[in-house]
């Protein structure tokens, strides 16, 4: 499987970050090595002196296809989670700076964990869905489907235009403003609507 990340859509988190509001999606991947295994810690990585948590709406494809239609796209999903896309953010200043690829900022071992999996039968609008990230019981972060730049049934169609969606594969949506530093000892706890999804420490 694989892991397809949005960068930048939501205006109110590009814009802290310094970066224009896209005209279309920013893309990048994770490898399945990025995810966390569930129950897991998050061990903060040697190589960075700056992670940064991003709460994001996970959604899990489950049926294969390329060049999905806008119109169709909701068929190939059913499941949404909250995830965190960890990031160094030391090394992407970096990077970024120097116009190199993102992976190693974005893409290690670990930088995916993901929450469980809710039916969409069970949410009522996806377009207007709420998430949060609290971090030692304080709220980080608060997201609501309805202020992403593009839509999911749009990410659907314009990521598989260049990437086959295969049955597993999970795409994060991109994150709200609100994003920071975490650190050792530190509790994170993700929720879509009141549903606790995921319990996270990092050591
Ligand atoms: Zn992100």
């Amino acid at each position: 499987m694989k892991i397809i990340c949005v960068g930048r859509n939501y205006a109110a988190h590009a814009k802290e970050l310094n970066n224009p509001a896209p005209k279309e999606p920013v893309i990048f991947l994770k490898p399945d090595t990025a995810l966390l295994p569930k129950s897991m810690p998050f061990f903060y990585p040697s190589f960075s002196t700056d992670v940064h948590y991003e709460a994001e709406l996970v959604v899990k494809i489950d049926r294969v296809g390329k060049n999905i239609s806008q119109k169709f796209a909701h068929k190939y999903y059913s499941e949404f989670s909250v995830g965190i896309d960890f990031t160094a953010r030391d090394l992407q200043d970096t990077y970024r700076e120097k116009g190199l690829p993102w992976e190693r900022a974005k893409a290690f071992d670990g930088s995916a964990p993901v929450g469980q999996f809710i039916n969409k039968k069970e949410l009522v609008d996806q377009s207007n869905l709420n998430f949060y990230l609290r971090i030692n019981d304080l709220e980080r972060q608060a997201g609501n489907t309805s202020n992403m730049l593009f839509s999911i049934d749009f990410i659907i169609q314009y990521v598989s235009q260049f990437f086959t969606l295969k049955i597993g594969d999970l795409i994060f949506t991109g994150t709200p403003e609100g994003v920071g530093s975490i650190k050792i000892g530190d509790t994170l706890e993700a929720f879509l609507e009141s549903n606790k999804v995921l319990d996270l420490k990092i050591k």
